[in-house]
């Protein structure tokens, strides 16, 4: 099933990003084939509508060289930029998704982190700083401290942020056309890779923004983690039959791993989450070998 709609969605040249509804209807299908992954792909059905309304939003204007002098230094464009997040947006979509979740899988994970954000122990505003300022692991380390989910509190971020990171990406990407840029994390937020593709018929390599969906080219045999570019420390895990649609690229020096899609041009964001909800077998066999994301 998950090859199917990887190959429907990503095989083939789409004229137009598939709609909200076309994209529930995959992910219903794909919970009912996968029942071990019924819950997160729920959940991510129940968001779509949404994750695809953005928040009114003013974007930071960048002239095009402070641009390109913050690409050339390695600072994702957003840095340090006067960004006006709206917070009430950001608490209502937080607890959407705490709810939702709580509907679909009953176990009182989201409760505590609903509450933790409703009362300021969790404050918005310190985790998109935290991000914006390149520290997203302080916001799985005040999760943490404060006897929370953290693999959920970095989910819920990202379900939070996606809306209004992704119409900053779109509005920003412009900037970055016809720079090179180095690092591992995203160009426009700093965030980190959430999947990446082996583009087109020249199979470049391009890694995807887990928070705003931004697009940039990578060498194809490298560990965005932790640089790594010796073939020996790296791999790959892919299930039998799959690898030439998705594999998970894997480090043995850092133990991370970025799963790796086949796409014939750019999925655009929300069909970017559906692939990773589609691709969860692969985050579970990874967890298995013991690498982590
Ligand atoms: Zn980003
Ligand atoms: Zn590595």
């Amino acid at each position: 099933v998950a090859e199917g709609f990887l190959a429907r969605w990503f095989g083939g040249l789409r004229k137009a990003p598939p709609s909200v509804e076309e994209t529930r209807a995959e992910l219903d299908r794909l919970a009912a084939d996968r029942p071990a992954f019924r819950a997160p792909v729920l959940w991510l059905r129940e968001l779509l509508p949404d994750l695809g309304s953005p928040p009114n939003l003013c974007v930071p204007v960048l002239s095009p060289d402070l641009a390109r002098h913050k690409l050339l230094d390695g600072l994702p464009l957003l840095r340090g930029e006067p960004l006006k997040v709206d917070a009430r947006d950001f608490v209502r979509r937080w607890r959407c998704a705490c709810d939702a979740l709580e509907r679909i899988q009953p176990d009182g994970a989201a409760g505590p982190l609903a509450e933790a954000v409703r009362c300021g122990r969790l404050s918005p505003e310190e985790m998109i700083g935290a991000v914006l300022a390149g520290r997203p692991e302080a916001v799985r380390a005040r999760a943490e401290e404060l006897g929370l989910l953290p693999d959920l509190a970095t989910t819920l971020l990202r379900y939070s942020l996606f809306p209004t990171f992704t119409v900053l990406d779109a509005a920003l990407a412009p900037l970055r056309r016809g720079t090179v840029w180095v690092p591992g994390y995203c160009p426009t937020c700093g965030g980190a890779p959430l999947l990446g593709e082996f583009r087109g018929l020249e199979q470049s390599r391009w890694l995807r923004c887990g928070l705003c969906a931004a697009s940039w080219e990578a060498a194809r045999q490298w560990c965005p983690f932790c640089d790594n570019r010796d073939h020996q420390t790296l791999g790959f895990l892919h299930r039998e039959g799959e690898e030439g649609r998705c594999k998970a690229a894997t480090c043995d020096v850092c133990r991370g791993y970025v799963k790796m899609l086949s796409t014939l041009s750019a999925p655009a964001p929300l069909a970017l989450l559906a692939a990773d909800a589609a691709t969860l077998h692969l985050d579970l066999a990874a967890a298995e070998r013991g690498y982590f994301h």
